[in-house]
């Protein structure tokens, strides 16, 4: 029996609705008796009270200070405290817990990832974009404070799962696999008209928004690079992506002999937030299977680097260290979210990040701040401005 307190960030979306399904799955089938610390959510307040009926945390707080009233209503008779704000997700994320889930979407997870971070409690790492802009500080973060973080991502999962953590030194190279996105075999040509809907359909996930254009542009896969980089201690010239449209291979670490070991599962996030919440034990629960023989074959090509180019400059991002991997996952949020709201078209997205690295890596990242977290957060706040400054001058022009 796998017994946790955890607190979920996030709650409302994607990753975070998998989370608080697969802990009733597991209450159902009696793997598991999770109480609820703490819940956050954006706009959904209807879902939000819904989940906090369920699991009656503390505390719920929706991000936004408008909704406050509308979600202290739907909470009314429950005993759960409704908070809203910035301030209060941070507050909730501080509170003695075993594990939170950092699984709000973007930069806008840093604050909070950072606050649970110091807790010493497990940090369940989805909100990959914290660990791009903050990386080795947020690990060292979780670490002076005893905790420990778990990352969620599927790939790191993966790689967390054959890595030799004692012996670092037996690894030749991480091999990420991507499942190459919904325009995987798309000519340029037609990229470029792509719209939102078209990039949201991922062939074999379901997720948010935001992360569906990242795969669609494979700014996703760059980013994981980074992810990947920081976790696990690895140069950029030793992590490869390999493109696996089947998403059943989650990735892979080829060791120095030459041997090399997969994480293999169904493509379902339920299987990484499962190892996640009940390590080093494993979570039952009527997950899917893989079949294989049914499957009969996997695939494997190498990404094209034309038509995906927001690989390379993340490639180049991590290379350059400093604040680039910041500047590079700001710009990129900008331009993913101005191509969501049809400001921007398709492959002007890579062209964003590309541009606002080229006029802001030569100055350095910022210093001079209280911690990493605020640094990180300032440089942010900086590469938004300049990338939505380009996205103007590009706007739809292809
Ligand atoms: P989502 O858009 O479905 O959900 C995002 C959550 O964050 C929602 O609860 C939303 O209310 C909240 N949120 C959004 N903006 C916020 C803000 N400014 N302040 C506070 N809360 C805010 O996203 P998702 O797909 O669940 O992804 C969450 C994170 O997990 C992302 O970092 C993503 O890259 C990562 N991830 C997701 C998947 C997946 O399958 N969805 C897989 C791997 C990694
Ligand atoms: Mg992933």
């Amino acid at each position: 029996m796998i017994r946790r307190r955890v607190s979920v960030l996030g709650a409302t979306g994607s990753v975070g609705t998998s989370t608080l399904d697969l802990m009733d799955q597991a209450e159902q089938a009696g793997t598991g008796a999770f109480e609820v610390v703490a819940l956050s959510g954006g706009a959904n307040i209807a879902r939000l009270a819904e989940q906090a009926r369920r699991w009656r945390p503390a505390v719920a707080v929706t991000a936004d200070p408008a909704r406050l009233e509308e979600l202290r209503a739907a909470l009314a008779g429950t005993g759960v405290e409704a908070a809203a704000g910035d301030a209060a997700i941070v507050e909730a994320a501080s509170r003695p817990t075993d594990l939170v889930m950092a699984a709000i979407v973007g930069a806008a997870g840093l604050k909070s990832a950072w606050a649970a971070a110091a807790t010493g409690a497990t940090l369940a790492l989805a909100n990959k974009e914290s660990l791009v802009c903050c990386g080795a500080a947020l690990i060292q973060r979780v670490r002076a404070a005893g905790g420990r973080l778990i990352p969620v991502d599927s790939e790191h999962s993966a790689i967390f799962q054959v890595f030799p953590e004692a012996a670092p030194e037996r690894v030749a190279r991480l091999i990420l696999t991507a499942s190459g996105g919904p325009f995987r075999r798309t000519s340029l040509e037609a990229m470029a008209g792509m719209t939102p809907e078209q990039a949201v359909a991922h062939p074999n996930w379901s997720m948010g928004a935001k992360i569906s254009v990242d795969s669609a542009t494979m700014a996703n896969k760059g980013l994981e690079m980074i992810e990947a980089a920081y976790l696990f201690g690895m140069p950029a010239s030793r992590i490869d992506v390999v493109v696996h449209p089947e998403s059943v291979i989650h990735s892979m670490v080829e060791y120095v002999d030459g041997s090399t070991l997969a994480q293999m599962g169904p493509p379902d996030m339920k299987t990484p937030i499962a190892c996640a919440l009940a390590w080093p034990d494993r979570l039952s629960w009527p997950a899917p299977r893989l079949d294989l023989a049914a499957m009969g074959q996997l695939t494997f090509e190498a990404p094209d680097p034309v038509r995906f180019p927001a690989l390379r400059l993340a490639r180049e991002a991590l290379e350059a260290g400093g604040g680039a991997p910041t500047i590079f996952n700001a710009a990129n949020e900008v331009a993913a979210l101005a191509f969501l709201d049809r400001r921007l078209a398709f492959l002007n997205i890579a062209a964003v990040i590309a541009e606002t690295l080229g006029r802001m890596v030569k100055t350095g990242a910022d210093s001079d701040f209280d911690d990493a977290c605020a640094g990180a957060l300032a440089l942010d706040a900086r590469a938004r401005r300049l990338a939505l400054e380009i996205v103007g001058d590009l706007a739809l022009v292809a």
